[in-house]
């Protein structure tokens, strides 16, 4: 586990340190509040132990700055407080902390405190994974590729840039559904996810915006990029057949294109964007990419 420690107390750090790597953790170890925050910010760490009494950003000021900080993975965090805390516990668990470790601490004790600290965010990411995925195609669903857009367009305003955005609906897929039964459809919705992955490039993201509706956002400001990836979704997509038990579904995808102006925008009025390019594919006779609008 990736962990960072905050602790004034040059003994106490690297004890700390070097028992944490000798469990097999990855370690970094800062000396105030406020190194621990920057090292925050910049890294992943699912678990923060920090020292209460420190120079600068104490240990509860930190476990403040952390909570009201939004981000996806969960940081565990434990306080490290001197034998003669009593009193304080509440004080520290209410400015967010799970946990307390006195010092001069134990070592078996620490390495228990870890197993649980491991097991809460086992479960978180249990949890969070179950809360942004569609069950059916694996893929991200509509309420986690809408926050990821929105982020995204707020990234992309502070840096100058834009996002693109694809917006993919299945033709005719009522009739799959009608003729070959729900089980079919379902097939064919998990194979189209499976193929629609296959087509984008690493940083874009997928998600399912609804039945057999899916949302593509795309990074950086290439018009050129973005209805290329189109293209090559929509030729990915009606490329074979899906196999199903009822035999060979022929399928095809219509889709509709948007790309935020450079000021930024909102994820609303984007994916409404997407979807009337996508409404005038639909009309223009399916299996087709159409565009809308540069959108601010
Ligand atoms: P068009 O070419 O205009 O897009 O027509 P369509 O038949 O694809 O679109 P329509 O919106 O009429 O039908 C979508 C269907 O998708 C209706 C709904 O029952 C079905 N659907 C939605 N979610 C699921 C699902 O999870 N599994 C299955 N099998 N079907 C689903
Ligand atoms: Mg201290
Ligand atoms: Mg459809
Ligand atoms: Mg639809």
């Amino acid at each position: 586990m990736k962990i960072l420690i905050a602790e004034d107390d040059t003994t106490s750090r690297l004890l700390f340190s070097a028992t944490l790597k000798s469990l097999g953790h990855h370690v970094t170890a800062v000396e105030d509040g406020h190194e621990a925050w920057e090292a925050w910010r910049q890294d992943d760490y699912p678990l923060l132990i920090s020292d209460w009494m420190m120079p600068n950003v104490d240990g509860l000021e930190l476990c403040r700055m952390v909570r009201a900080e939004p981000s996806l993975q969960y940081t565990y965090v434990i306080l490290l407080t001197a034998m003669d805390s009593k009193g304080s516990y509440l004080e520290g668990m209410d400015a967010g902390a799970d946990d307390f470790i006195t010092k001069p601490f134990d070592e078996e004790l620490l390495a228990a405190r870890l197993r649980v600290a491991e097991r809460i965010l086992g479960l978180h990411k249990k949890l969070h994974i179950e809360a942004t995925h569609d069950r059916l195609t694996g893929v991200w669903n509509r309420a986690a590729i809408v926050d990821y857009l929105q982020r995204a367009l707020q990234r992309a305003a502070r840096q100058n840039s834009c996002i693109g955005v694809i917006v993919g609906d299945l033709d005719h897929f009522k009739s799959i559904n009608d003729t070959l039964g729900h089980a079919a459809g379902d097939k064919v919705l998990q194979e189209a996810a499976r193929r629609m992955e296959l087509a984008l490039r690493p940083d874009d993201r997928i998600g399912r915006y609804g039945g057999e509706e899916f949302l593509i956002a795309v990074s950086g400001c290439d018009w050129s990029q973005t209805v290329m990836l189109a293209e090559r979704i929509r030729r990915t997509i009606g490329t074979a057949p899906v196999m199903s038990e009822t035999g060979e579904i022929p399928i095809t995808v219509s889709l509709g294109v948007a790309m935020s102006g450079g000021a930024g925008g909102d994820a609303g009025r984007l994916i409404a964007a997407a979807d009337e390019a996508l409404y005038r594919a639909k009309k223009a006779g399916r299996n087709r990419v159409e565009y809308a609008g540069r959108t601010s």
